[in-house]
């Protein structure tokens, strides 16, 4: 079967092949459909993010994927039923308590593999198998889009571990913003569009640029970094109640304390390497404290978040996914899926329809 991997030594995907996986008992084997490309597929093209199972040559990419059963196995799906996968794994088949809680996502480093991203061949193939578990079911009506149920699910936690911080209290939160215009920040901003009086988005392009039109069309404000950095938020437009990192750029881990509200909080999703500068410590503790505010960071998701982020995709509207997906490309032509010029937002590999 076709997969697209990174070998040791390169940077960009190729097409491999390799031999069709076989379910082990309580595994399905899924036909796939589709898998999309986002930030951080490019971190682990670069090196910078994740790594190669133990003793691979190669790691099959992909984390964000829809496909449908093939082969059962006994596990109680059917054929023929549209699942996306999630992502995290029990190391060398092993469990452990992490994973019988049902909470992979928070587990330590080395207590998990990620598919396509750290330790694990990932679901960029014509076929993978994986633990039925693991598979969330998605309504056919929107399998085309299956693959947005991952990074959609991302935000689910995001989301629900920070308005957690705030349930001790009345919050009543009205502006949110979002840093980042990735596929990952644009989604992220139609979400909270619909439970926000006002909501912005943080870029760093000239218009016209595409992702600053589906800023417009949400209705939202958009906010050139450039122009405006994020701790001068509250000076050129409103100090935010709730803050969605998703750029990468560390500076704004420290940016976001300023830019919040009194009670407000802020979430980190951005991963970025190494990198030493100067901020005013004192200030940024005592701001944090005086002001009840919030910082937070969150990685991966699991089932319950999947199944949050299949609802949501029902909700999201034909224009955002039409505008959102610049690139849909088949095996043979995966290098149109890593291009990352400003005209691409998200890019989808495309193995199967329905
Ligand atoms: P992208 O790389 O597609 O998006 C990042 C966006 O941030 C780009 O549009 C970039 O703009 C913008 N940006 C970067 N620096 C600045 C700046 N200084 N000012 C304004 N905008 C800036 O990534 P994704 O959307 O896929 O993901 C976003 C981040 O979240 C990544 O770091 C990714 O690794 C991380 N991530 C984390 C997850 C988690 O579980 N915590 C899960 C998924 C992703 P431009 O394109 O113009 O350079
Ligand atoms: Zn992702």
């Amino acid at each position: 079967m076709k997969v697209i991997g990174v070998t040791r030594g390169d940077d960009g995907p190729q097409l491999l092949e390799r031999e069709r996986p076989s379910p082990n008992p309580g595994e399905a084997l899924v036909r796939t459909l589709r898998v999309g490309v986002d930030g951080t597929d490019h971190e682990v093209l670069s090196g910078s993010h994740g790594g190669f199972p133990d003793g691979a040559d190669h790691m099959v990419l992909g984390h964000e994927a829809v496909g449908v059963v093939e082969e059962p196995n006994g596990t109680g799906l059917e054929a023929g039923q549209v699942v996306a996968p999630t992502v995290r794994r029990k190391p060398d088949g092993e469990t452990n308590e992490y994973f019988r809680r049902g909470e992979p996502d928070m587990a330590p480093d080395g207590e998990y593999t990620e598919r396509g991203i750290v330790g694990d061949h990932g679901f960029m193939a014509e076929y993978f198998t994986s633990p039925a578990d693991f598979l969330v079911p998605v309504p056919e009506s929107v399998a085309e889009y299956g693959f947005l149920v991952e990074p959609l699910s991302i935000t689910e936690k995001a989301n629900e571990h920070a308005y957690a911080t705030r349930e001790p209290f009345d919050w009543r939160p009205e502006s949110a913003c979002v840093l980042g215009n990735g596929s990952l920040g644009l989604l992220t901003l139609w979400m909270l569009d619909q439970e926000y009086d006002r909501t912005y988005c943080v870029g760093r392009r000239d218009r016209p640029d595409p992702t600053v039109d589906i800023i417009d069309e949400i209705g939202s404000t958009y906010v050139d970094s450039r122009e405006t950095p994020v701790d001068e938020l509250p000076a050129v437009h409103e100090a935010m109640d709730y803050i969605y990192e998703a750029t990468g750029f560390a500076p704004h881990a420290f940016q976001t304390v300023k830019a919040l509200d009194q009670n407000g909080v802020g979430v980190l999703l951005g991963i970025p390497e190494p990198w030493e500068f100067e901020v005013d410590g004192g200030s940024l503790h005592n701001e944090i404290v005086l002001h009840n505010k919030c910082l937070i960071g969150t990685v991966n998701s699991h089932v319950s978040h999947f199944e949050d982020a299949v609802e949501t995709l029902q909700e999201l509207p034909e224009w955002l996914l039409d505008d959102l997906v610049t690139t849909v490309t088949d095996p043979e032509h995966v290098e149109a899926a890593f291009e990352d010029g400003d005209d691409q937002i998200k890019a989808v590999v495309e193995f199967d329809s329905l």
